[in-house]
């Protein structure tokens, strides 16, 4: 995916998938991590349609 660097600025990044996900876990809501091809570390998204789910994902 491609990221704006406008987004990539103002997004939290996270160093590992495991960091993002843990922070997108304590915000309850459902965020995906990507990796960021502008920085190379990984931002949350809240866009899951479209998009392959993680193993244990709750759309099966
Ligand atoms: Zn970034």
């Amino acid at each position: 995916m491609r990221t704006r660097l406008s987004v990539c600025i103002r997004k939290r990044r996270f160093a590992s998938a495991e960091e993002a996900i843990a922070a997108g876990q304590r915000t309850g809501l459902t965020l995906l991590p990507y990796r960021c091809d502008r920085c190379r570390q990984f931002h949350l998204t809240s866009r899951t349609r479209g998009k392959r789910l993680p193993r244990g994902g709750a759309m099966r």
